[in-house]
């Protein structure tokens, strides 16, 4: 049989943050009208400017430190060109070549009963884009709505290593970053 290799690339939102990625609306938008919890910025209305979450960037590096990754002295946000109904600025705002933390690592309980190490290549800062409804099912809707209160939204890439071997230790990685997450307050596994 042929080995299993497994990387994995997880979004986190950090959604105990009380504003979004780039402007201050309100993150607690979960039980709200579609459309209530935007602005000119994460609606990407023409000449307006994003500014960064502070709070944000102490969450990543939060994270970061408990990843054993390092911090990056200086980090770079970049535009990713893509055309998609849901992001309405045509990009969204991310990191590529400068991410905010790099290199780090955690064990899991390995498939043989031993303490394996997962490699983090690194965690980047970026924004969720909106939200598609359809009338429907994808596949026989007559039309679709789109929701905008989840754009801009902030968001952690956590990208790994292809160290793990199996499903069951990709899962243990995800129980175990989410323990990780949830200590340290920037993520609310209940939302
Ligand atoms: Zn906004």
């Amino acid at each position: 049989m042929d080995d299993v290799i497994i990387g994995l690339e997880i979004h986190v939102q950090l959604n105990r943050l009380q504003s979004k990625m780039f402007c201050g609306c309100s993150t607690a938008y979960h039980d709200s009208p579609p459309n209530t919890h935007t602005c000119p910025i994460c609606l990407g209305l023409p000449g307006s400017l994003p500014v960064l979450n502070k709070k944000a960037v102490e969450y990543g590096i939060k994270v970061g430190l408990a990843l054993n990754c390092k911090i990056e002295e200086e980090t770079l946000f970049y535009r990713k060109n893509y055309y998609y109904p849901d992001l309405p600025k045509g990009f969204q705002i991310s990191q590529y070549d400068y991410p905010l933390a790099t290199n780090g690592h955690i064990m899991i309980l390995g498939d043989d009963g031993a303490e394996r190490n997962i490699r983090i290549n690194r965690a980047h800062m970026e924004e969720d884009p909106g939200r598609l409804v359809h009338a429907g099912t994808i596949d026989k809707a007559k039309y679709t709505m789109v929701d905008y209160n989840r754009c801009g939204m902030p968001l952690l890439e956590v990208v790994t290593e292809p160290d793990l071997h199996s499903p069951r230790e990709a899962r243990a990685f995800l129980d175990k970053l989410k323990s990780i997450i949830e200590y340290l307050e920037v993520f609310d596994g209940s939302l």
